[in-house]
């Protein structure tokens, strides 16, 4: 049987998804077996003009991590969709924007100016920012546009397959290795992942309890056996999809949310202020407004991994 080609690209990403790859130990080596890779710019020295020189579609899968940022990664994009028959949106930052969406929250001035101006390390009273094209002796030097809004890949290109996680777990990866090598995928559009809500997935105790205080994790230890977020801890289980293995739930730590929404659920934000305000225990407006400043950064704890993919999917600008 041919090999199989395969593509896996990293976007805006912290390199955890490419590591997770490797995670799967010595499944790597049916990978190996069934496929050729052609990118992986982690891992191995290809270049971008390989890649343009193939024929369109002759990509059969591209595993496409980390969300879209600058020029240069949309232009990748959509080379590599140009070039690969599937599509495998790749960990959360590609799902639904991640930790660099919460860039969105800010714009590329602002960023900018923290990062080369404001930040402690810096000595740059002459303001010298990126720019995309500089002159220097010999000619010119390129660097990518850097967007002002964070991007999820599908808002980018027409994608197959999505894989949340941050980063994906090995079973999730290597079901799609299996359904690879068998040639039975799933129907375009499906999410890798589970098709409930986390916390029908979580068997703690959960006793319909309200609550009178918001705790972070470091501040107290909790039952293992009891709901985290009926003990008072932000656990993002009512607005998560399911199928990550209970990974932060089994450590006793609460969720942060990074499966995205459950089914159904179009702004994961929204549904998980819902949840949390429906377990408040008063009606008054003193004691709300108290709990309410208990939660530190709200905005990165409803949104950490879906302020791109949100309703709000960034500030005005
Ligand atoms: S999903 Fe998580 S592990 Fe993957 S690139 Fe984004 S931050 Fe890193
Ligand atoms: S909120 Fe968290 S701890 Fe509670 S049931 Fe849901 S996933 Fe489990
Ligand atoms: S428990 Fe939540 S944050 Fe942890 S891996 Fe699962 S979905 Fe992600």
């Amino acid at each position: 049987m041919a090999k199989l080609k395969l593509a896996l690209y990293w976007a805006a990403s912290c390199g955890g998804c490419d590591v997770a790859v490797l995670d799967i130990n010595e499944k790597i080596l049916d990978v190996a077996e069934m496929a050729d890779i052609v990118l992986w710019p982690v891992a191995l020295d290809f270049k971008y003009h390989h890649i343009e020189a193939m024929e369109d579609k002759s990509i059969d899968v591209c595993l496409f991590n980390g969300a879209v940022r600058n020029s240069e990664q949309e232009k990748i994009a959509r080379l590599l969709r140009a070039k690969s028959k599937t599509m495998v949106v790749f960990g959360s930052c590609a799902c639904f924007g991640g930790i660099p969406a919460l860039g969105n929250f800010t714009d590329r001035a602002e960023i900018f100016e923290r990062a080369y101006v404001e930040a402690p390390s810096n000595d740059n009273p002459g303001r010298t920012f990126p720019e995309t094209v500089t002159q220097v002796d010999g000619g010119e030097l390129e660097l990518p546009e850097f967007y002002d809004t964070v991007l999820t890949l599908a808002q980018v290109v027409d994608v197959e397959y999505f894989m949340p996680g941050c980063p994906p777990p090995v079973d999730l990866i290597l079901k799609v290795v299996d359904a690879l090598a068998t040639g039975q995928l799933p129907p375009v559009g499906s999410v890798i992942a589970s098709d409930k809500a986390l916390c029908d997935e979580c068997d703690r105790k959960k006793e319909d309890k309200k609550i009178t205080k918001i705790w972070r994790p470091h501040e107290i230890i909790p039952d293992p056996e009891r709901c985290l977020l009926e003990q008072g801890i932000i656990c993002c289980g009512p607005a998560t999809r399911g199928g990550c293995g209970l990974r932060c739930i089994k450590a006793n730590m609460p969720c942060r949310g990074c499966f995205g929404p459950p089914p159904g659920v179009l702004d994961q934000g929204a549904k998980l202020v819902s949840a949390i305000a429906s377990i408040y225990q008063t009606n008054s407006e003193e004691e709300i407004a108290r709990m309410v400043e208990e939660i530190v950064d709200p905005a990165g704890t409803f949104y950490r991994f879906g302020l791109a993919d949100s309703m709000l999917k960034r500030k005005r600008l």
